[in-house]
């Protein structure tokens, strides 16, 4: 029903150490998280957000992307409406991985199409770029998905980037 459609599941998604704790946890309480880095947790947060003046209530799973945790992918992919696909700019494999994860998503959920935004992480670090900003535009198009650079650590473009797929998750859910 429509009252359905004022809480949204979104999952945040790749590789290890790309900033999906530091993206998550910036959204959710506005700091930057830099307890160093801890790859096996895996949580979820709830936080309101008013896009398009809608309110809507996020409840966002940060996943673990290390391999002994690929067993709960299935389960990840299951409860998401949407999807940050995350990549970080100083570290090419993870910009690399970005299609898996997204054939993966389609595939447990069976269907050719889900929301999803392209995310850059660490764009703070251009010193250490190692993923034009190009390929990442070209990346996010053959994903059918927008392109986004963002800093976990300086707090650019994080909001954006929720907003942008909380929109795609409306519109989709519209199409059902
Ligand atoms: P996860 O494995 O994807 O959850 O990655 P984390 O969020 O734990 O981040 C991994 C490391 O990168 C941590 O040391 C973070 O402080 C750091 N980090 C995350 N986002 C940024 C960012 O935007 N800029 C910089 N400079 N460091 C970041
Ligand atoms: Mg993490």
């Amino acid at each position: 029903g429509k009252n359905g459609h004022r809480e949204q599941k979104l999952v945040v998604v790749g590789g290890g150490g790309v900033g999906k704790s530091a993206i998550t946890i910036r959204f959710v309480t506005s700091h930057f998280y830099d307890e160093g880095y801890n790859p096996t947790i895996e949580d979820s947060y709830k936080r309101q957000f008013v896009v398009d003046d809608e309110a809507v209530t996020l409840e966002i799973l940060d996943t673990a992307g290390q391999e002994e945790f690929a067993a709960m992918a299935d389960q990840w992919y299951t409860f998401g409406a949407g999807f940050l696909l995350l990549y970080s700019i100083t570290d090419r494999p993870t910009f690399e991985a970005l299609p898996n994860f997204h054939q993966e998503i389609l595939r447990v959920k069976d269907k050719d199409y889900v929301p999803c935004v392209v995310v850059s992480n660490k764009c703070d670090l251009s010193r250490y770029r190692a993923v034009g900003q190009l390929e990442g535009r070209e990346m996010a198009r053959s994903l059918s998905a927008p392109f986004i650079e963002c800093s976990a650590a300086d707090g650019v473009n994080i909001e954006v980037a929720f907003r942008e797929l909380v929109k795609l998750v409306r519109k989709d859910q519209k199409r059902e």
